[in-house]
């Protein structure tokens, strides 16, 4: 099975955006077994569409095509299918309704130009949406096929791993199902983190085919991820080889694994708190709320949140918290935060940020320099010296998640 990219958009060549669902679809296709042999990127062009197109279909068995399925003027992705498979576009009622509904979901009234999402190639099947608006289409091209997929990437990521790689496979006549998990890192550098799991990776390559395969995804300010995938016959053999494989790599890596797949730092911190029946409270300075924000965003925070308070200034941290009077950037300042959020509030856990988000330095500390506070029942308040680095949304950021990460250590201690 040959298979290629086409993603369409003038902003595409103009480097206006980066080309990124290409090379996430490619690494996808790559994982489940399936030949990428080119990726091509064109304008929202009709013309130069078809052109790509039926270049794209003269050399390879199916042909993924991400982009300009919405609504507007410019988008023509299916005009271009059409025209390939030489039929005319047909509206779906079905679709149609589908559409509006997701509309009415919203409270809005769908505009007549999204009807055309509703246009299908006669002989095409849609992939139903589930995140927006826009369906995607299975077209068949005599034995060949092409996929057409919204741009935007989680609509595109969800399609390919409901219809597109599973349409490949069968079409491919491979009996294989491939899973992934992702193993969530925090603390250790993508280079440090490729010398741990190197013995690993090296007996991996030994054992050939049916192993998993390691890749590592730098995620932004989410911490570095470590993807085990695996190909098997069924579900539940993939599933076997992946516990198995996410047991020998957290025996390497250790601590630094804070979740799985979807889960967050403040989840894993949610979790041992749940697990060790504490309660918890925030004091905030330069993270300024986004703990709290965190911990709030998951379902059922309830049960171990207490509150918060954003101590910004000064004479807040002084009269509110508790802080002795003199600097607040400082590993002292940071306990005391945390000891007086936890009294305040009445929590069992308290985690206090103090530090200096930039531009400007401030007491005479550099952008970076910050302090987790933190207070646990039965032991003396501790602080600890947190590095960042960056600009001022990612020194906030990324604080709010080490801190977080810092308080997890110390709760795993204590098991
Ligand atoms: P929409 O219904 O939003 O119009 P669409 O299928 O028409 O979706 P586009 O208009 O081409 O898709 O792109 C929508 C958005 O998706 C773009 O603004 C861009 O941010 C993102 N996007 C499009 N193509 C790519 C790509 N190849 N890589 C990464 N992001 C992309
Ligand atoms: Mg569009």
């Amino acid at each position: 099975m040959r298979a290629e990219i086409v993603a369409v958009g003038t902003e595409l060549l103009l480097g206006q955006i980066v080309d990124t669902n290409s090379t996430w679809i490619a690494e996808h296709l790559a994982s489940a077994g399936i030949d990428c042999l080119f990726q091509t990127r064109v304008g929202d062009n009709l013309e130069r569409i078809v052109e790509v197109l039926e270049v794209a279909l003269g050399r390879s068995d199916a042909v993924v095509v991400c982009g300009g399925l919405g609504p507007t003027q410019d988008d023509i992705t299916r005009e271009a299918i059409a025209t390939v498979m030489g039929v005319p576009l047909r509206r779906d009622p079905a679709l149609l309704a589908a559409v509006e509904a997701v509309f009415a979901a919203r409270g809005r009234q769908m505009a007549p130009i999204n009807a055309k999402q509703a246009d299908l190639p006669v002989g095409a099947s849609p992939i139903r949406q589930r995140i927006g608006t826009a369906p995607g289409l299975v077209c068949p091209v005599g034995a060949k096929v092409v996929y057409a997929l919204p741009g935007v990437p989680d609509e595109l990521r969800e399609m390919v791993e409901r219809a597109v790689l599973p349409d490949l496979l069968a079409r491919s006549g491979e009996r294989a199902v491939i899973v992934s998990r992702t193993l969530r890192t925090w603390g250790t550098s993508e280079s440090g983190l490729a010398e741990i799991v190197a013995p690993r990776l090296e007996a991996l390559d030994r054992a050939g085919p049916g192993a998993a395969t390691i890749a590592f995804l730098a995620s932004g300010i989410e911490g570095i991820k470590l993807r085990l995938t695996v190909k098997a016959e069924t579900a539940a053999a993939a599933a076997a080889v992946l516990d198995a494989e996410e047991a020998e790599v957290r025996a390497l890596v250790g601590d630094a694994v804070f979740g799985v797949d979807d889960e967050t730092m403040e989840h894993a911190v949610g979790e041992l708190l749940v697990d060790r029946r504490l309660s918890f409270a925030v004091a905030e300075s330069f993270t300024g709320g986004l703990i709290a924000s965190r911990v709030v965003a998951l379902p059922g925070a309830s049960r171990w949140f207490r509150g918060g308070v954003v101590a910004y200034a000064s004479d807040v941290k002084h009269a509110v918290l508790g802080v002795p009077e003199g600097p607040v950037v400082t590993s002292a300042a940071a306990v005391a935060m945390a000891e007086g959020v936890r009294r305040l509030l009445g929590a069992d856990v308290g985690l206090a940020t103090t530090g200096v988000a930039g531009p400007d330095p401030q007491e005479g500390h550099a952008p970076g320099t910050g302090f987790a506070g933190i207070a646990l029942p039965g032991a003396v308040g501790e602080a600890v010296a947190l590095r960042l680095a960056g600009s001022r949304e990612r020194i906030r950021q990324i604080g709010t998640i080490s801190a977080l990460d810092e308080l997890r250590r110390r709760l795993l201690a204590r098991a």
